[in-house]
């Protein structure tokens, strides 16, 4: 029984990949370890989104693969996204199989047909499960590497994605997170997003559906309808924005523009003021004015997000923009950061004191790491808020509970259990 180890580094959907390698591990009498000491296999699944991911972790296999066999003399295989299913073969095939010869050592073709047909990943805990729902992107974002690695949308069939929400509603799980990098552009012959959604929420025991990341471009009214008014899909959505200038958006091939994007947003917070949403930014990108970052910055007082991710830019080689002449310095990019960061931390603070006062169902997830007798979960519109149960009331992740919000302690709420 051969013991493996899997080391993920990006975002929720190379988690969900290593879910599924684990899941064919598992299938093949393999036994998980996180410690990779311990480890007979280490598969190390990397991201290449941002350049400096890919250079203190690793790498992504697809980006560069043939440098990383030569420099890495250890590694034994290199396997693209697209080729996950080979692993097992690779670890316990036949040895005069051709995937066994010394030359075939790297199988980082893109297949244009992966879309996790017939596979479902392991669970990776006991509250909440991600299943995803797309591979790949069609947009083409000129600063983003994303869709030369991971190819055009491939949608997986609402079936599959019906059995796996099942197969973890089975165990328990009550919270489903739907992946897809714009996952609201799901299309297959016989559903759109909105279809699925609402075919997900009719599986017993789902109480929860999440989903990340929309496309603003891909908000219709259907759908819009069943975001606020099916009671099992949270209130909460990233919307990336990048840049609230018009001119920067049309540069970034975003296919949007904030007229549309501030449209979303208001059908969202219309009916539900608490309607939380966060965002990405890109500060600094190339050939952003003075006047094109006012744009952001009264998009964001005008957006009143939740949390933003806030990104300096950098370009990615490989990428459209990587050929433009940058026009900012690195501190004037710094100090519109710095200026941004500052906007949204008074915020997030006051959409955050919001809450105070409200009586919120949350979903337990964990004890807190400080104090093991308090306990940490999220609000429906996704707002983590620690409690402490009195003494003698049994309290467990997976638990729903309601939660009095009294108090904030720097970006955290904290509440008093009713
Ligand atoms: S929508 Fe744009 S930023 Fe997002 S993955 Fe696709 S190309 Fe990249």
């Amino acid at each position: 029984m051969k013991k493996y180890h899997l080391a993920t580094y990006g975002c929720q959907m190379n988690e969900y990949d290593s879910a599924m390698i684990a899941q064919e591990l598992d299938m093949c009498g393999c036994v998980e370890t996180n410690n990779q000491e311990d480890a007979d296999i280490i598969i190390v699944n990397t991201c290449s989104v941002r350049e400096k991911a890919e250079e203190t972790c690793g790498c992504m296999a697809k980006n560069r693969g043939p440098e990383l066999l030569k420099r890495l003399k250890n590694v034994n295989y290199i396997v693209g996204p697209d080729q996950y299913r080979k692993i097992p073969e690779l670890l316990f095939g036949d040895a005069q199989s051709p995937l066994h010869q010394t030359h075939h050592k790297m199988f980082i073709d893109e297949d244009l047909s992966e879309n996790y047909l017939g596979e479902y990943a392991k669970l990776q805990n006991d509250v909440s499960a991600f299943v995803a729902i797309q591979r790949g992107c069609n947009k083409r974002c000129s600063y983003c590497i994303v869709p030369y690695l991971r190819g055009p949308e491939k949608y997986r069939d609402m079936d599959d994605v019906l059995t796996e929400v099942k197969r973890a509603a089975d165990k328990g799980i009550t919270e489903v997170m739907l992946l897809g990098q714009t996952v609201n552009a799901y299309k297959t012959p016989n559903a759109d997003f909105t279809t699925l959604l609402t075919k997900v929420s009719e599986i017993g025991g789902i109480k929860r559906i999440r989903f990340t990341s929309p496309h603003p471009r891909h908000y219709t009214n259907e759908l819009i309808d069943v975001l606020l008014n099916n009671p099992k899909v949270c209130h909460y959505a990233h919307i990336p924005l990048q840049s609230g200038s018009d001119a920067i958006l049309k540069k970034m091939r975003r296919q949007h523009n904030m007229e549309q994007y501030m449209t979303v947003i208001e059908q969202l917070r219309s009916k539900d003021p608490y309607y939380a949403i966060s965002t990405d930014v890109i500060c600094g990108f190339v050939g952003e004015t003075e006047e094109d970052f006012e744009q952001t910055i009264k998009a964001f007082e005008a957006c009143q997000f939740d949390t933003a991710y806030m990104f300096i830019y950098s370009p990615r080689k490989g990428t459209e923009s990587y050929k433009e002449t940058e026009i900012l310095t690195p501190e004037e990019k710094l100090a519109r950061h710095t200026r941004l960061v500052e906007l949204q931390n008074a915020i997030t603070l006051k959409r955050n004191q919001m809450m105070i006062g409200r009586t919120e169902e949350i979903l337990v997830e964990t004890s807190s790491t400080r104090d093991a007798t308090e306990f940490v979960g999220k609000t429906d519109n996704f707002k983590k808020v620690i409690f402490k149960p009195e003494e003698g009331r049994i309290v467990k992740p997976g638990d729903y509970v309601q939660v009095k919000i009294d108090d904030i302690r720097g970006w955290t709420l904290r509440g008093t259990l009713v």
